[in-house]
């Protein structure tokens, strides 16, 4: 993988360009896909952002959503697109299987892959160029940083602000995970100056909500969740009922594994999601408890320090079964 860096003096030259992102794209996934394409537009590239699955209906704000190719529900469409495209830009991923059912297609494509992404461990033999910083606070902030340094800072318009600002707001917790910097700071200073209404776009994201989510939150904080004090963790497990019940959609369970977090002294918040073809897995962690290696150990899984997620195909029964004896394994790093 050479470095981002060279791309930048073959900018100016318009190609055909495709940006994906992980499968069920959140708000920096979504927000770094959009600020990059309404960025590489104005350069005369045609440019299409192809998510590998649907998301959440309250990122249909976002500027640019409307023109998202879903993998999935459109694939010829998307097929078609992707055989054509010379750069093919991957954002907030580091291993092409977190497109799913598009990764094969993917990784068949004979054309530049290039990766922007703060994950651990990227498959960095996947891609021709590109840029892995797991101390960045999110990929918005890897796409203000490649659009500053390739020199076109001024083209940041208002559509680019509000997808940047989204996808940085949601991925520090509204600026309060440590990776908030100063740099990150910075850039929304410069966000601001360009004219960005932060108000409106936290309205967007957090109060966009339908009624039937917040009664399951309710719901499940009162009879979905365990709290296992004498190993700092708490547990949600969440079946397929309770998502029928209270017509579930995708995005819907978002920041629900925080909840735990606010309870004093807890650790490791895990929540697991009954869904059709796996049990999902979401593991947050305050200070020195290191869930991406938790999760990489014992669910097929990854992400970063204090956030990671992961997998099981084995019943919700069963690797809720499975989360106790890793949590029990994991009593001295839990407790101390
Ligand atoms: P979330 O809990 O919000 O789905 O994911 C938390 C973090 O872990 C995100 O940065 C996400 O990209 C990463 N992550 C989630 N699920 C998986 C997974 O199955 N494998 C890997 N490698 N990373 C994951
Ligand atoms: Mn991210």
């Amino acid at each position: 993988m050479q470095p981002i860096q060279e791309i930048y003096p073959l900018l100016t030259t318009p190609r055909r360009v495709v940006i994906t992102m992980h499968q069920k794209p959140d708000a920096d996934a979504m927000g770094s896909a959009l600020g990059l394409y309404h960025f590489l537009k104005q350069f005369g590239h045609e440019v299409t952002v192809v998510s590998p699955t649907n998301w959440a209906r309250w990122l249909n704000w976002m500027p640019g959503c409307n023109t998202v190719v879903d993998f999935e529900l459109n694939r010829d469409k998307a097929e078609k697109i992707m055989d054509a495209a010379e750069w093919f830009f991957c954002l907030d991923f580091n291993v092409l299987l977190r497109t799913k059912n598009m990764a094969p297609k993917l990784r068949s494509l004979n054309c530049t892959r290039i990766l922007i992404d703060h994950h651990q461990q990227p498959e960095e033999a996947s891609f021709a160029y590109g840029v892995s910083d797991t101390s960045k606070s999110s990929t918005c902030e890897m796409i203000y940083d490649f659009i500053k340094g390739s020199g076109h800072l001024d083209k940041i318009n208002i559509e680019i602000a509000e997808c940047l600002y989204a996808g940085v707001m949601a991925d520090t917790g509204s600026f309060r995970f440590p990776a908030a910097s100063a740099a990150v700071h910075e850039m929304v200073s410069y966000l601001k100056a360009r004219g960005l209404n932060h108000t409106q776009v936290h309205e967007n994201v957090y109060d966009n909500f339908l009624e039937n989510r917040l009664r399951f939150i309710g719901h499940v904080l009162l009879h979905r969740m365990e709290v296992y004090y004498e190993y700092n963790t708490a547990l949600i497990a969440i079946s397929k009922k309770d998502l029928l019940r209270f017509e579930i959609k995708t995005g819907d369970s978002d920041g629900l594994v925080n909840y735990p977090l606010s309870i004093q002294g807890i650790k490791m918040a895990a929540l697991v999601i009954d869904r059709d073809e796996e049990r999902k897995w979401s593991f947050r962690s305050k200070g020195d408890f290191d869930v991406n290696t938790f999760a990489r150990k014992y669910f097929e899984g990854g992400g970063h320090y204090n956030a990671a997620g992961g997998r099981s195909s084995a019943s919700l029964d069963q690797t809720v079964e499975d989360f106790h004896r890793a949590m029990e394994e994991s009593a001295a790093a839990l407790q101390d």
